[in-house]
């Protein structure tokens, strides 16, 4: 914080696990609310008094562009990190790291494009009036585990873009790539006090951050439970909130999709990534498979018989397509969805356990097979409730009507896709679905000039694209009156 690393106020530190044998691999400082209160300080000085918030455009973009540019140059050990502390394959870790540089790219093009304020027609020659952007001030940031580094770039990049000074808590149990993020934003020529930094517990340090005094905005991603918590803190002091929140994401296929064999091909393949991709450990994960009566027997067997072939293992050797769970309390977690699915009527056509000790390596982390559930209905907490775990539940239908209903039954809104190979069904199914994201015969890819974000109880605000950029920024209005004079409203 303030330019410097320091221990945390109390000394406290933290083991990090490897989800792949759960054995600490890294120890990091343990912060607490005085850290925040340290960080918070600095970031109101640097935003206050410091040069950030006044720094011409082109220079802050140009800031970005460096920062994107010494990820490029780090990206295998980034990659290599974001793995071992997230549980992904290396591969992922990689991908993440090229997805966090175009980010920072697309968010210092988007301001440089952007010109000066919006020059509005007073009705008068004699006014001038313009509506200018400026930045919103402190802001905390705070994310989720999944995706540490990532998540961290549609905050941070758009945040710096605008001109904002920030605090930023990655996940207690995720906290690595973030460091690095932060070490890079020096190594760019960030002045000291724009970017800090505080590793803790959500509890106390992304607490206290929330309901800060000093601070003008809060953006968060992860779930549900502590989001709200984050929106009543935050609301005491009405700062800014945007919340990026859980997800409970559809996946409509219809049988006509499936006519040919590469149709059909493709949809598996795709309904497999959907589910499965990191471990199913995605917001907008397409764990809920719906699919027309017709097809299913079908569908369900290839996809079993593919799932069951996912290789488990360490994230970071050769042939491992999917890592371990997180930590043992997601494990938990997924493992009580799959008994009350299984207890509700659902049938296991496979996975729905840890893996043989022989058939993963290594020992002792927190794998769990590739599990998908036939059978399933809307009532089923496996089908409301994020597992945020490797689980497919299979529902069917037999209408258009009913398929968008089934989509549409959930609190979330986050992301959803629909398969078919009839372009005005398509276009129909999609305008219907109410979700933020909806693919056409696809799952999963975004854009960074795309906003991203949910319906409903998926959160407040978007990331990514214009309006992305717009969370980070308060709207002025200046009114000049170029020949003033008396109103003379009053007479006296
Ligand atoms: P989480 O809510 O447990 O934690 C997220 C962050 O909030 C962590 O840094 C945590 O320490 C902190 N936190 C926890 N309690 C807090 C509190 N009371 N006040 C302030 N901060 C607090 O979520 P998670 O388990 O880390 O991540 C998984 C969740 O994130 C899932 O629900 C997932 O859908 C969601 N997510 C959403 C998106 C999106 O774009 N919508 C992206 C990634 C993850």
């Amino acid at each position: 914080m303030d330019g410097e690393w320091r221990s945390a106020a109390s000394g406290a530190t933290r083991e990090i696990l490897d989800p792949a044998d759960a054995k600490p691999f890294a120890v990091i400082a343990e912060g607490g609310e005085a850290d925040v209160d340290a960080a918070v300080a600095a970031a109101r000085r640097a935003f206050d008094e410091g040069s950030w918030p006044g720094t011409p455009v082109a220079e802050r973009a140009a800031l970005l562009r460096r920062v994107a540019d010494l990820l490029v140059r780090d990206r295998e050990k980034i990659g290599l990190i974001e793995s071992r502390d997230a549980g992904k394959t290396v591969e992922e870790g990689r991908v993440d790291v090229d997805c966090v540089a175009d980010a920072f790219r697309y968010f210092a093009d988007l301001v440089v494009g952007e010109g000066g304020g919006r020059v509005v027609d007073a009705g008068s020659d004699e006014i001038h009036s313009v509506v200018v952007h400026e930045p919103v001030g402190v802001c905390s940031l705070i994310t989720p585990w999944n995706y540490p580094l990532l998540q961290a770039s549609w905050k941070v990049a758009p945040a710096l873009a605008a001109g904002n000074t920030f605090v930023i808590k990655p996940s207690e149990i995720t906290p690595l790539t973030t460091v690095i993020l932060v070490e890079l934003l020096a190594e760019a020529g960030l002045p000291a006090g724009v970017a800090n930094i505080v590793t803790g517990p959500g509890h106390t340090v992304g607490a206290r951050m929330a309901e800060h005094p000093d601070v003008d905005l809060v953006s968060f991603t992860g779930g549900l439970v502590s989001g709200t918590k984050v929106a009543q803190a935050a609301a005491a002091d009405v700062k800014k909130i945007a919340l990026e929140l859980g997800g409970k994401n559809p996946n409509v296929v219809f049988a006509d999709a499936c006519d040919t064999a590469e149709g059909f091909d493709t949809a598996v393949d795709q309904a497999l990534n959907a589910a499965f991709i990191h471990s199913g450990q995605v917001c907008s994960a397409g764990g809920r498979l719906i699919v027309e009566e017709s097809v299913r027997e079908r569908f369900v067997a290839e996809l079993a018989r593919r799932a069951e072939k996912i290789r488990l293992g360490r994230g970071t050797e050769d042939g491992v397509e999917c890592g371990p769970l997180v930590s043992a309390q997601q494990r938990d977690k997924t493992e009580y969805y799959v008994a009350s699915a299984l207890a509700e009527g659902a049938v296991l056509r496979c996975g729905g356990k840890r893996p043989e000790p022989s058939d993963v390596r290594p020992e002792g982390g927190y794998f769990y097979e590739p599990t998908v559930l036939d059978r399933c209905h809307r009532e089923m907490r496996a089908v409301r409730e994020e597992v945020f775990g490797p689980v497919l539940t299979v529902e069917t239908f037999r209408t258009e009507d009913e398929a968008v209903a089934l989509a549409n039954d959930t609190e979330y809104g986050l992301a959803g896709a629909v398969w078919t190979a009839d372009a005005g069904r398509a276009r129909r199914v999609a305008g219907r679905l109410r979700h933020g994201t909806v693919w056409i015969n696809d799952f999963h890819p975004y854009l960074p000039q795309a906003e991203w974000g949910g319906f409903g109880k998926s959160g407040v605000g978007r990331e990514l694209g214009p309006a992305g950029l717009a969370e980070y920024r308060e709207t002025k209005h200046v009114y000049q009156n170029l020949a003033p004079k008396p109103v003379r409203w009053f007479a006296g």
